[in-house]
């Protein structure tokens, strides 16, 4: 076949395909218009899971008339005017492309009207074939309506998930931008039903009612962090709360959701050692950095970023977290009522006026205002304990300023090894000889990797040389990765250089845990001296996580001043 320029339409649809992937993705550009429309006011329509309908309606500035056959097109957009302008964008959109991708996957109307204009106008397009604009009234704002989206792409519809599930996705989008935008007052209706309507304002744990119900939004914790021009806040699940998958988790970038491993990865190293293997936290974040500093230009659904200084961010998340986490990390309490310091406060809820003096968001920053004397924040160190015994063998039992407290022994013994040889390792790792050297050739790309870390690699235990073009050879391993194939040893060593970790940090943690686990810990029934019971609780005090064993599990219980008084009828009597 010789070479042809494609008509207009199949290059349009194969152009849709990068941005309309599925329902939400429709629904994740028209609110995005509305929103840098300055919308104060969102509602969505959804039928048929929104292969039948998806409509918009917006009240920001609207669409001049002679305007409208033209944000269909191709490349038309008012939010961008050269090239530079790529380098410092404040908008959501940019690319121009969304509605006219839209449109040639379906049949759009566009209403519209600008606040200076008598009356409206609209204008349909049919997959693709651009009718002609007709005045209409309408109030102000701009409404999109896609029926049959993927009418003329069979292809596409076969690859949509159940109903169920596009509507969830739909929902969950529309969920977390107004999270993000608790000002705008957002309604969506799926099928005829109202399935989130927020009041627009401005208070983001109401939002979090509607996202995850009202018993986790109030458990979760606030994060408020960064620098100036670097700032991170949200709400992060305590370490009581997981789920089995990692769907709980979404960032926004600038106010834009993105999909991004490395920073996944900052919030869950941000956990390490507090959660149950397997198990994620729930967590929405919001980045906020001057626009210079990402480039959002590098997908075309916008669900990807890059970062001018990636270390800087990622650092910035999992400290920011692991700070909130370490403040907030309860001893669990017998007591079932929520503990009040997490209880709502019931008018000025997340806002930050009213979050500083309430309760309901102890701040995680040390220069903010501390919390009112009546309830002092949960402690994040354990406070010194004095030791009352042993029972059963098993659990130390000792007092606090605030009630007693029963550790297991088991447990804490875990935490104060995993911590101690944490410590040792990182100064020193043992390293084991090869009997026979092994050469590995990586490729090119492996190859720039690992060439300026060879230096590096003997501090980690190996010992590696040049050995041709790409190709090296092995003399010596890590004791911790010697039970890998020596080329498998170092390319485990080079991922991590590539991820930016401190190399080897996770494969040997893995490894002391296990170990501690399985001998150096005291059981569960061996009886202590008093002189041991005593160290062992110093050595759990002076722990980095003393509330948590190595795989999550907790050290301690707290039975509080007040579970007992109530326990035993005191409170109240007087
Ligand atoms: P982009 O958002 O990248 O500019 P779109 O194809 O999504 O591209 O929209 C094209 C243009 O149409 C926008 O630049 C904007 O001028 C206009 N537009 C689209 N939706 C709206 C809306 N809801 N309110 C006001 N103007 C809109
Ligand atoms: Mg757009």
């Amino acid at each position: 076949m010789p070479i042809r320029i494609l008509p207009d339409e199949v290059a349009s649809q194969i152009a849709a395909g990068e941005v309309v992937e599925r329902p939400a993705s429709v629904v994740k550009e028209l609110i995005e218009n509305a929103l840098d429309a300055g919308a104060r006011q969102i509602r969505i329509r959804v039928q048929g899971a929104g292969q039948g309908l998806i409509e918009v309606t917006d009240d920001g500035h609207g669409i001049p008339a002679d305007e409208l056959p033209l944000a269909v097109m191709r490349h038309a957009t008012s939010k961008l005017s050269g090239a530079e302008d790529l380098f410092a964008i404040r908008t959501l959109g940019f690319r121009g492309e969304a509605l006219a991708s839209i449109a040639s996957v379906s049949r759009l109307t566009l209403t519209s009207r600008p606040a200076a204009a008598e009356v409206g106008a609209r204008l349909q397009v049919d997959g693709g074939r651009v009718g002609a604009v007709e005045p209409v009234g309408a109030p102000v704002g701009t409404q999109v309506r896609v029926e049959d989206l993927f009418y003329n792409v069979p292809a596409r519809r076969k690859f949509l998930k159940q109903p169920a599930t596009e509507r969830r996705q739909i929902d969950g989008l529309v969920t977390r931008y107004a999270l993000a935008y608790p000002q705008v007052r957002w309604q969506l209706e799926m099928e005829g039903r109202t399935v989130l309507h927020t009041s627009g304002n401005g208070k983001r744990r109401e939002v979090l009612a509607a996202l995850y119900g009202p018993d986790i939004a109030r458990q979760m914790l606030e994060v408020l962090a960064g620098e100036a021009d670097l700032r991170l806040s949200g709400f992060i699940s305590p370490t009581s709360l997981t789920r089995s998958n990692r769907q709980g988790i979404t960032f926004f970038v600038n106010g834009r959701p993105v999909q991004d491993a490395a920073l996944v990865r900052a919030l869950l190293q941000a956990y390490h050692t507090l959660l149950m293997v397997g198990r994620y936290p729930l967590a929405v974040l919001f980045l906020e950095m001057p626009p210079e500093a990402v480039d959002v230009n590098v997908h075309p659904a916008k669900a990807e970023v890059r970062f001018r200084d990636r270390d800087r961010v990622f650092r910035a998340v999992q400290r920011g977290v692991r700070r909130a986490l370490l403040a907030y990390t309860p001893v669990p309490d017998l007591d079932d009522r929520p503990s009040p310091a997490w209880q709502p406060a019931s008018p000025g809820w997340g806002d930050p006026a009213n979050e500083a003096a309430a309760p309901a968001a102890p701040p995680t920053e040390s220069d903010a205002p501390p919390p009112p004397p009546s309830q002092p924040p949960l402690p994040g160190k354990v406070p010194l304990l004095r030791l009352l015994g042993q029972a059963g063998g098993t659990y130390l039992v000792a007092e606090g300023p605030d009630g007693l407290y029963l550790i297991d022994q088991h447990a804490a013994h875990e935490r104060v090894l995993f911590e101690r040889l944490m410590a040792q390792a990182a100064a020193d790792i043992p390293s084991q000889r090869l009997l026979e050297p092994v050469s590995v050739t990586l490729s090119a790309a492996d190859a720039a990797l690992l060439e300026p870390q060879l230096e590096v690699l003997t501090r980690f235990g190996f010992e590696v040389e040049p050995f041709g073009p790409h190709t090296y050879r092995i003399r010596a391993v890590p004791t911790l990765l010697s039970h890998l194939p020596p080329a498998d040893a170092l390319r485990v060593l080079l991922e991590d250089f590539e991820e930016d970790e401190t190399p080897l940090q996770q494969e040997m943690e893995a490894r002391i845990i296990a170990r501690v686990c399985k001998r150096a810990a005291v059981k569960a029934g061996q009886v202590l001296s008093p002189a041991e019971q005593e160290q062992l609780l110093r050595d759990l005090e002076a722990c980095q996580s003393p509330r948590t064993c190595p795989h999550g599990r907790p050290t301690m219980i707290h039975l509080s001043v007040d579970l007992l008084e109530r326990q035993f009828g005191r409170k109240g009597a007087r």
